[in-house]
């Protein structure tokens, strides 16, 4: 059994398909990198894994639960598979120990000495404990994204899908970020990330998938996808002729 299972899955919004017809299966501690044009789909695909889209049609299990549509199910789910955006999204009036706290005790009802404990120990991972008393706009935009995984961390999600998460980040700050995730990758945390960043996928990715037009339109090692596109649209995408 794997870890995710995508099959047929479709989406629409009103009469426009954005996804049509997936099929991923994801094993435990597989990093893979989705690519692909703006408006191929990515971004509605991580969100109908963890919960945030229902799906028109098709199926998606996460460790083997079967996501159903029901807001049980989707809570159940949310609390699963963590998250992280573009836009780190922390609550400017708490320090970066309280962001990180905050989501554990409202949705785990976590006791706060514990998730206190948890906030320390998941900013000491992303490298930020020093920072539990600073508050967002102390922190460089490196800083708050790797708050902002921490506070993902720290609701132990068995996998974490990232949306773009260095896309609005000054170059100079894409490293740390980066380097923060390679790390979770190699200690075996289950990842699926839309990024821009090909050599970062070439690089950490068991497999690259290659989104177009609402389809995994190719899909591979990075090896082999980045060096031997099969398809005109994917050769186009990496601009090689
Ligand atoms: P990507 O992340 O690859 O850029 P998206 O998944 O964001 O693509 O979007 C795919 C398509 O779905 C786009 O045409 C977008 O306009 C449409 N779409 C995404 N979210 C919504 C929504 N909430 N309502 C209507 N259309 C949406
Ligand atoms: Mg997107």
């Amino acid at each position: 059994m794997s870890l995710i299972e995508i099959t047929d899955v479709r989406k629409s919004f009103g009469p426009n398909e954005v996804l049509k017809g997936i099929n991923l299966d994801v094993e435990p501690g597989e990093v893979i990198a989705i690519i692909g044009k703006s408006g191929s789909g990515k971004s509605t695909l991580l969100r109908c894994i963890n919960g945030l889209e229902t799906i028109s049609d098709g199926s998606i299990s996460v460790a083997g639960a079967q996501l159903l549509d029901d807001e049980a199910h989707l809570k159940a789910l949310r609390l699963k598979v963590g998250m992280i955006f573009q836009q780190f999204n922390l609550f400017p009036h708490l320090t970066a120990g309280g962001n990180v706290m905050l989501s554990q005790m409202v949705v785990k009802k976590t006791p706060k000495p514990e998730a206190e404990e948890m906030a320390r120990k998941m900013l000491e991972r992303v490298g930020l404990d020093h920072k539990f008393d600073a508050y967002p706009d102390e922190l460089s935009g490196g800083q708050q994204q790797r708050v902002a995984i921490a506070r993902a961390l720290a609701m132990q999600p068995i996998a974490l899908l990232c949306d773009e998460i260095t896309s609005a980040l000054d170059p100079e700050l894409v490293a740390e970020v980066l380097a923060v995730v390679r790390e979770l990758a190699a200690e075996g945390m289950t990842l699926l990330m839309v990024t821009h960043e090909m050599r970062f996928a070439r690089d950490v990715c068991s497999r690259v998938v290659f989104m177009h037009q609402g389809r995994v339109h190719e899909i591979g090692p990075p090896e082999e996808v980045f060096a031997n596109p099969q398809t005109p649209e994917l050769k186009q995408f990496l601009g090689v002729h």
